[in-house]
Parts: structure tokens; C-alpha cells; sequence
């Protein structure tokens, strides 16, 4: 089977949401989340696509403002165009941290490249890797660009399949050793980073056969109902999801507040 780390990553937290989504096919909602976290890709890759004279905070700003246009024919992200202001200026502020803070002159050797890596099994990873950027020392830096909140513990982050297994990704397709990969949180201009030993890529690779396997075989697609589904795309369609979302206001409530 094809898989991305984050459809892997789905059926870890609910194989019912991943057969919806990667098996059904059905269409993710639009949200102001997704919205902005497209736009903002999209302007970091411009950025770096030009040459050093013309990165300018001008520029970069005109540039996000110019190609801010939601999509109607996908449904409208924004309920409102107070949401949408409110959206579009979190964004700009992301990019005025990540101007003011990152170094705006390194030259990526890859920019939201896509990669297709044969696995054991007859499975391929698939995916996009953001940016991979040359260290002092000839190794390679992984780099992931995430608008949402970091979790408050970093090992949280790096449990996520995407920063275990694009680094293996990247050594297999340029041959060359990854030294680091960072997750970078734009909102907060924070970095988490690990250096992932041969060890880790081995471990990192088997999991995700692993996985590949046991999503293979799966038939079920068993749901995992939890706290995650009150913003399930699928929650409309999913009784088990509607019943844990049921009882969670219910125990809310508390039993004093009870009609009946
Ligand atoms: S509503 Fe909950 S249980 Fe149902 S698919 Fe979504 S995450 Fe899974």
C-alpha cells in the first residue's frame, strides 16, 4: 500500500476516521486552520525560491496578502469575513516571527519535495517534506513547518510518524545522512529538534512496515471514539463518535443539571 505519514498517523489515533478518509475517499471539510496553514507553505516557498536581494519582509508580505483567496468551489473556509481578517492576520504575524527569527538567507536544497520510497512489502512511503537544508558539516537538516500549537512536552511532537520517517525519506533519496530534523512552530518561532541515529532510522523504517502491514490486513477499521471527536470531519457519519461526543456533554453537565 501507498502510505503518508499522516494517513498512518490517522489510523493510529482511529482506523474508522482513516477508512473515511484514505479508504472511502470522502472530503476532508475545509477549515480556517487548513486554509491558513496552505497559505502559509506557500508563502515560505516563494521566499526561498527567490533570489537573496528580492527576500524582503515587503515582498514576502504583498505576496501572502495577493494570493489569500479562498476556494468556493471547495466550500468556503471562513464562516465570516471577521474570521478571515482574523485568519489572515495570524498568518502574517507567523511570517514577520519566522522573517525576524530564522535565517532568511540559507539556500534549501529541497522545497516541498514530493518522495515515493519502496518499502519492504511491497508498500511505498509517500509524501511531501517541506524544506531540507544543507548543516555545517555537510549532513542534512529535516525540516517540518507546523502552524498549529506545540504539545507542552516536545517528545509528544517527534512521536508523530512524519519526523521518525522523513529523515529516512531524505537519506534513502539523496544518499546522504540526515544530522537533524526539526519541527518548526511558526506561531510560537520555536524549534524542536532531534538528531536521529541509524538506530532510530532502522526503528522508524520497521514501524512503519509495521503499520503498512497491519493497515493492510485490517478489514474492520475499528472505531476509536475519544475527546477527538467533537472535530472529526466525519463525526455525522460515525454512531460510535456521536455516542462518546453524547455522553462527554452529558458527564459535562453534570447529573444536578439532568432534565430527567
Ligand atoms: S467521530 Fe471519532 S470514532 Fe468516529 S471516525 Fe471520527 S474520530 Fe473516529
Amino acid at each position: 500500500m501507498r502510505i503518508s505519514a499522516s494517513a498512518g498517523d490517522t489510523y493510529r489515533l482511529c482506523p474508522r476516521k482513516f477508512r473515511f478518509q484514505y479508504v472511502d475517499g470522502l472530503p476532508i471539510k475545509p477549515s480556517p486552520h487548513l486554509f491558513l496553514g496552505t497559505q502559509v507553505h506557500a508563502a515560505l516557498r516563494w521566499f526561498f525560491e527567490r533570489p537573496l536581494p528580492e527576500r524582503t519582509w515587503e515582498r514576502l508580505e504583498r505576496v501572502f496578502r495577493r494570493n489569500w483567496r479562498d476556494d468556493p468551489e471547495r466550500g468556503r473556509s471562513f464562516s465570516n469575513r471577521e474570521e478571515e481578517r482574523r485568519f489572515g492576520l495570524e498568518g502574517l504575524a507567523y511570517l514577520r516571527a519566522f522573517f525576524d527569527g530564522e535565517d532568511t538567507a540559507a539556500t534549501p536544497l529541497w522545497l516541498e519535495e514530493w518522495v515515493e520510497m519502496p518499502l519492504d512489502g511491497g508498500h511505498v512511503l509517500v509524501g511531501r517534506v517541506d524544506r531540507v537544508d544543507q548543516l555545517d558539516d555537510g549532513r542534512l537538516e529535516v525540516i517540518d513547518y507546523k502552524t498549529g500549537r506545540p504539545p507542552h512536552d516536545d517528545r509528544f511532537a517527534l512521536r508523530d510518524l512524519g519526523p521518525q520517517v522523513y529523515p529516512v525519506a531524505v537519506e534513502e533519496t539523496t544518499g546522504r545522512r540526515v544530522g537533524r530534523m526539526t519541527l518548526l512552530y511558526l506561531r510560537e518561532g520555536r524549534r524542536v529538534s532531534y538528531e536521529p541515529s541509524p538506530a532510530d532510522l532502522e526503528a522508524a523504517r520497521a514501524a512503519l512496515i509495521d503499520l503498512a502491514d497491519t493497515i493492510s490486513g485490517d478489514s474492520r477499521f475499528v472505531p476509536r471514539a475519544g475527546r477527538r471527536c467533537r472535530w472529526c470531519d466525519f463525526l455525522d457519519r460515525c454512531p460510535e463518535g456521536q455516542a462518546y461526543v453524547a455522553g462527554a456533554e452529558v458527564a459535562a453537565a453534570g447529573a444536578d443539571d439532568l432534565p430527567f
